[in-house]
C-alpha cells in the first residue's frame, strides 16, 4: 500500500481498485497505473482539452537574470522581463488582450464592428494577431514610414493598415483614428490604447504581480520606458502599494527626434490620457546611441537579441545602479525582440 500512497502524494494517479485488490489477495506487487475511470464517469465527463490556448500564453514571461552585466554591480542585480515570449512578440500582448476581452463582454466589439485604433508597431500587431483569433476585423492607422518587417507582419495576419504621413509621426496616426472613430461610430470599437484604462490595469494586474512573485518580494527598483506609458503606470502603481519603499524610475527618449521605436518624449508628444507623471520617483533621459550600444552588448555579451527600448531600459538600469551603495534587486522590462530591427544600420556600426 505504501508505494500507492507516496504516489498519491507526489501527485501521480493510480489504479486504487487493483491496489486494493492486490492489498486484499496479499500480493506484494502493487501496480501505480493511470486511475481508470468507472463506465458512468467515461460516459459523463469530455476529455480535458489538451495543449494551451494561445490566450493563455499572454503574460507569466521569464524574469532573467543579466549575468555578465551583473559583474559590473557586485551588490546590485538587474532582472529583465522577456516579453518577447507573450505570442504577439511583444509586451503590447497583454494591453491588447485585456483591451479586447473588456470590449468583447460588454459588447463594444461584436459582429460587423471592426477593432480601430492608432499604432506604430506592437500593439497592432498583437491586435491582428487577437483578431485572427478571435474572429473580428482590424483597421489600424500607422505612419507610412514604419519599417517593412512590420507592414509585412500585419498583412500576414490579415488586418486593414490606413496610411497616414511619416512627417506627423504617430500623432498623425492617431489624429486620423479619431476622425474615422467620429465619422463612423457605428463602423467602428476605438479602443485608443492611450487613452483606455485597460491599457496601465494590464501591467497593474499582471505585470507587477508576476515581478513581486519571481523575486519573492524583493524587488526594490523599478525601472521601464514609457510608451503608452502603461507599463510603467501600471507596473508602478501596484508595486508601490505591494512595498511603497520601492523605487521606480521612468525612461524616455532625450529629444523629440529620436530613434527608440515605442517611447514617446512626453514634454513635446500627444501625452497619453493614462499616463500619471507623479507616479516616477525619477526620469531619465535616454539618447538612442547609448540605448542602440547597449542593443549590441546584450546580444554579444549575454546572447540576447532585444529591440531597442530593451537597450534604452538597460541604460537606464545602469545609471540607477552606478549611483547605488547598498544591496538592490531591480527589475527592468524588455519589450520586444531583435527581429522587427535587424535591418537597422547600427549593428554593423
Ligand atoms: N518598447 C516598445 C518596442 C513598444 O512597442 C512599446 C509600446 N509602445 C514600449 C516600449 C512602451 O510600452 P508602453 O506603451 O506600455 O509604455
Amino acid at each position: 500500500m505504501l508505494p500507492a500512497i507516496f504516489a498519491l502524494l507526489e501527485g501521480r494517479t493510480i489504479d486504487l481498485e487493483s491496489t486494493l485488490s492486490h492489498k486484499i489477495r496479499g500480493s506484494a506487487n502493487f501496480r501505480l497505473t493511470r486511475l481508470v475511470p468507472t463506465r458512468a464517469t467515461t460516459a459523463a465527463k469530455a476529455a480535458p482539452a489538451l495543449g494551451e490556448s494561445l490566450l493563455s500564453r499572454i503574460g507569466n514571461t521569464p524574469l532573467l537574470r543579466l549575468e555578465k552585466i551583473n559583474t559590473q554591480f557586485p551588490s546590485v542585480e538587474i532582472l529583465a522581463k522577456a516579453e518577447w515570449h507573450n505570442p504577439g512578440g511583444s509586451v503590447k500582448d497583454r494591453a491588447a488582450s485585456r483591451i479586447v476581452g473588456e470590449a468583447l463582454r460588454s459588447g463594444k466589439l461584436r459582429e460587423g464592428v471592426a477593432l480601430l485604433d492608432a499604432t506604430s508597431g506592437n500593439t497592432g500587431i498583437a491586435y491582428a494577431m487577437l483578431g485572427a483569433a478571435q474572429k473580428f476585423s482590424v483597421v489600424l492607422c500607422m505612419p507610412a514610414n514604419v519599417s517593412p518587417e512590420r507592414k509585412k507582419i500585419l498583412r500576414a495576419y490579415g488586418a486593414e493598415v490606413v496610411f497616414t504621413a511619416p512627417d506627423e509621426g504617430s500623432d498623425g496616426a492617431i489624429r486620423k483614428a479619431q476622425q474615422m472613430a467620429k465619422a463612423h461610430p457605428k463602423k467602428y470599437f476605438y479602443a485608443d490604447q492611450y487613452s483606455n484604462d485597460a491599457t496601465w490595469q494590464a501591467h497593474y494586474y499582471g505585470t507587477a504581480e508576476e515581478i513581486w512573485r519571481q523575486t519573492e518580494g524583493r524587488v526594490t527598483h523599478f525601472v521601464a520606458t514609457l510608451g503608452t506609458s502603461g507599463t510603467f503606470v501600471g507596473t508602478t502603481r501596484r508595486l508601490k502599494e505591494l512595498n511603497p519603499k520601492i523605487t521606480c524610475v521612468s525612461l524616455q527618449p532625450d529629444s523629440p527626434f529620436h530613434g527608440l521605436e515605442g517611447l514617446k518624449h512626453m514634454a513635446t508628444a500627444m501625452v497619453p490620457r493614462i499616463y500619471d507623471a507623479s507616479l516616477a520617483d525619477r526620469n531619465l533621459d535616454i539618447s538612442t546611441e547609448a540605448a542602440y550600444e547597449a542593443v549590441k552588448r546584450l546580444a554579444r555579451e549575454e546572447g540576447l537579441l532585444v529591440g531597442i527600448s530593451a537597450g534604452a531600459a538597460l541604460v537606464g538600469c545602469e545609471m540607477v545602479a552606478r549611483e547605488l551603495r547598498g544591496p538592490a534587486v531591480m527589475v527592468t522590462v524588455f519589450p520586444d525582440s531583435a527581429d522587427k530591427y535587424l535591418s537597422e544600420r547600427f549593428w554593423d556600426e
